[in-house]
């Protein structure tokens, strides 16, 4: 006969066991619906993806690979693991006779230091774009003072950049300085760049020295599998991705490496990849998460997708355009893909007061350093990215007005700028203040509440949580 629950909490919703929380969440999504979501790296899920993550998968221990576990019971698991790989390399037209995949990383700095782990020995040399360039981290993010990232604390990192003026990646310049450096890996990828990469240059300036290349598409993942980018599969040796951003699914990591020949530079990278994931860098497989990737893969592979990344690239578009119209400057003066990079510093503005303004105005977006940023503190400008709002059906001509609601709020942080004196804090305390600020805000709001929204509906979101 079975006994009394031991523990009364296990079959409580959220809001009955833990309304705090459930409030919060509220709260967030009620955040997520009222603004616009310019962050270039953020998207809105779906609700099968959310259903997914949050299941009950999350109660399962597979530490492995697929048919080679170190716990029992992971038949189902299994399953789908196997199921996100093949989908992962569909989504990108791969044979699995050519790539291979790890669908095991926790997000993408994770699946980033384990193709490091997998490809370098401690203080082999790397070289990646510069953070300020518009690099990640991962890619051997280091200040003149100390090591930042572990990419630059276990490898030895000498960054490459964009052109100042042109907002370019300087190959050229990238040429001269691996042939003196002679690195063991070049990574090209980043979190703001808004230009396509040539990844035939790179393949060739990597084999005058023997060196791997990797590409992070991290932020263009989604624009990738549907061909509106370059396809880095061709030329790299190893490609990583976020799932969360142009992707559209849970927040996770993938990681390809090519197959090849044994005694090939390729040829021992599967195993060298699986063993970096796990046991190297990670335990146990977030396994909800991986059914969630699974989704989203199987959603990027239906016709719609395309038309979804192609109506990002025309937001981005449409952005860039009516931006410039007023006469703003954009670092590399447009964009190919889902982001623009907004340099502020001729108007005598930058990114962090932009930032803040647009926090007030239900605008959500990032400052980002712009290539010759003499202050690391201060950056130049910020990044807009469409794939999030083009989630919730915005077209060009929305985009139109997204950009105009920016060129308001810049124009406002001028004239509060002019008032308040350059110092952040009294700028915030004057915007705060200001009328044209709240105003504007209402009119954003409104903006937003035109759109739907994906993964949830705002008709579930309690009154509480709207004020
Ligand atoms: N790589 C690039 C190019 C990114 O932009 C990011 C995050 O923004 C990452 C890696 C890291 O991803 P995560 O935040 O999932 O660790």
């Amino acid at each position: 006969m079975p006994s009394a629950p031991i523990n009364n909490c296990m079959n409580t919703t959220l809001e009955q066991e833990d309304p705090e929380i459930y409030e919060l969440i509220q709260k967030e999504k009620w955040r997520q619906y009222s603004c616009l979501e310019l962050i270039a790296s953020e998207n809105f899920t779906s609700q099968a993806v959310m259903e997914a993550n949050g299941s009950a998968l999350t109660n399962k221990y597979s530490e492995g690979l697929p048919g080679a576990r170190f716990y029992g019971g992971n038949e189902h698991i299994d399953v789908i693991e196997n199921l996100c790989r093949t989908r992962a390399l569909k989504a990108f037209n791969l044979k699995d006779t050519e790539w291979g995949v790890n669908v095991q990383p926790y997000s993408g700095t994770t699946a980033n230091f384990s193709a490091l782990t997998a490809l370098l020995a401690p203080h082999d040399r790397i070289m990646g774009l510069e953070l300020a360039s518009g690099g990640h981290l991962t890619h051997g993010h280091q200040t003149a003072k100390k090591k930042i990232s572990s990419s630059a604390i276990y490898f030895e990192s000498f960054p490459y950049q964009v052109d100042a003026i042109t907002g370019l990646i300087d190959y050229d310049k990238l040429e001269v300085n691996a042939d003196a450096y002679r690195p063991k890996l070049i990574i090209c990828g980043a979190s703001a760049y808004p230009r396509d990469w040539d990844y035939a240059r790179l393949r060739k300036i990597a084999d005058k020295h023997g060196s791997y290349l990797m590409s992070d598409i991290a932020h263009i993942s989604g624009l990738v599998a549907v061909g509106e980018q370059s396809s880095p599969f061709i030329h790299c040796d190893v490609v990583t991705t976020t799932t969360h951003k142009t992707l559209r699914g849970p927040r996770a990591g993938l990681l390809f490496f090519k197959r090849g020949e044994k005694g090939t530079r390729v040829g021992d990278l599967e195993e060298k990849c699986n063993f970096a994931v796990f046991p190297s860098n990670q335990g146990g497989p977030h396994n909800n998460t991986i059914a969630a990737v699974a989704v989203a893969l199987k959603q990027v592979a239906e016709p719609g997708f395309k038309q979804y990344a192609i109506q990002v690239r025309k937001n981005a578009h449409a952005v860039a355009e009516t931006l410039a119209k007023h006469g703003y400057k954009l670092a590399s003066g447009g964009t190919e893909n889902h982001l623009v990079l907004w340099d502020l510093r001729p108007i005598g503005l930058n990114g962090n007061k932009m930032e803040k303004i647009c926090d007030a105005l239900n605008i959500t977006l990032n400052k980002n350093a712009i290539a010759g940023d003499t202050s690391a503190f201060v950056p130049g400008g910020v990044r807009v990215g469409t794939a999030a709002l083009t989630s919730r059906s915005l077209k060009e001509y929305d985009f139109i007005q997204v950009a105009e609601f920016l060129h308001q709020a810049a124009q406002l942080a001028l004239k509060i700028q002019n008032k308040s004196g350059k110092l952040i804090k009294d700028f915030v305390f004057a915007l705060e203040q200001d009328n044209e600020v709240k105003a504007l805000k209402v009119k954003v709001q409104a903006f937003a509440h035109q759109f739907p929204m994906p993964g949830f509906s705002p008709d579930s979101i309690s009154e509480s949580a709207k004020h």
